[in-house]
C-alpha cells in the first residue's frame, strides 16, 4: 500500500501540499474550469452516476498522492457500472488504510479532448515564479524544457507561450484532430495564474496536469493538479 509523505504546514489560502480533488477545488474558486467529481460512498449511487454521466474515470484520491496512474490508482472511460464498482474496490485497497484524508473519487470521463496540456507555476531563484504551458498527461516529460514566462503575466504573453513547438502543433490539431480552444485555455491559464499571484494565497508552485482542451468554442477542464505551499 502506498503510505502518504509527511504533511507540510501552509498558507492562509492552501493548507499544505494539496493533490487531486483538494487542489482542483482551489482552482475551481479561482475560475479555471474542472471536472465533475463525486466521492464514491455506495455502490448503488456510483452505478447510478455511471448510467447518469455514460463513462467515468475512478481514482484515487489523497492530499499527497502524486503519479497516481503509476500507482494503478487511474480507470479511465469506465461505462459499466458493475466495472466501476470493482474498480473502485481494487483502487480503495491501495489507499492507507484508516486515514480519513483518502478517498475514491468517481469523474466524469471527458472524451473530446483534443489535446493534454501541462499548466505549471514554480520558483525561479533569479526571477521568481515563472509559468510554463506545455504538452501534458504523459507526454510531459518527452520534450524538455517548455517555453516559460515570469509572473504576473496578460494575455499575450500567454499567447507567445501557447505559439511555442511543440505545443502550437498540438492546438492547431494533431494528426486529424480538432484545433483546441484556445481561448479557453488562455482563460484558464490566467485565472491559474492569477492565484499564483494573488497576496496571501500561500501557493509557492502549482501544476494542472492535464488540463484537457476540447475543440475550439467547447472548452478546457482541469482533471488533476497539485499545489505546493509556501
Ligand atoms: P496521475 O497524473 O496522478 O497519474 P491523472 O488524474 O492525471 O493521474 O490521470 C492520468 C491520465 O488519465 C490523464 O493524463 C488523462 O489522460 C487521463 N484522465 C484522468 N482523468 C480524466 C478524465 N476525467 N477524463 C478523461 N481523461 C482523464
Ligand atoms: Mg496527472
Amino acid at each position: 500500500t502506498w503510505a502518504p509523505p509527511p504533511a507540510r504546514a501552509g498558507g492562509p489560502g492552501v493548507p499544505g501540499d494539496l493533490a487531486g480533488a483538494a487542489a482542483l477545488r482551489t482552482l475551481a474558486e479561482a475560475g479555471v474550469p474542472t471536472v465533475e467529481e463525486r466521492v464514491v460512498g455506495d455502490p448503488a449511487e456510483l452505478a447510478a452516476l455511471v448510467r447518469d454521466w455514460g463513462s467515468v474515470v475512478i481514482k484515487a484520491d489523497h492530499p499527497r498522492m502524486l503519479h497516481k496512474s503509476d500507482l494503478g490508482a487511474v480507470a479511465v472511460d469506465v461505462t459499466d457500472p458493475e466495472a466501476a464498482v470493482g474498480q473502485a474496490r481494487r483502487i480503495a485497497a491501495l489507499l492507507p488504510p484508516g486515514d480519513p484524508a483518502g478517498r475514491v473519487i468517481a469523474q466524469r470521463f471527458v472524451s473530446r479532448a483534443t489535446a493534454e496540456v501541462l499548466v505549471g507555476v514554480v520558483r525561479d531563484p533569479q526571477v521568481g515564479l515563472t509559468l510554463t504551458v506545455a504538452p501534458g498527461g504523459t507526454l510531459a516529460e518527452l520534450f524538455g524544457p517548455a517555453r516559460s514566462h515570469p509572473l504576473p503575466v496578460g494575455r499575450a504573453a500567454v499567447e507567445r507561450l501557447l505559439d511555442a513547438e511543440p505545443l502550437a502543433s498540438l492546438l492547431a490539431g494533431y494528426r486529424g484532430a480538432p484545433p483546441g480552444d484556445r481561448v479557453a485555455l488562455v482563460d484558464a491559464v490566467l485565472a491559474f495564474a492569477g492565484l499564483l499571484t494573488r497576496d496571501g494565497a500561500g501557493v509557492a508552485a502549482a501544476e494542472v496536469n492535464p488540463l484537457l482542451v476540447l475543440a475550439a468554442g467547447e472548452g478546457v477542464v482541469a482533471v488533476d493538479a497539485r499545489l505546493i505551499a509556501d
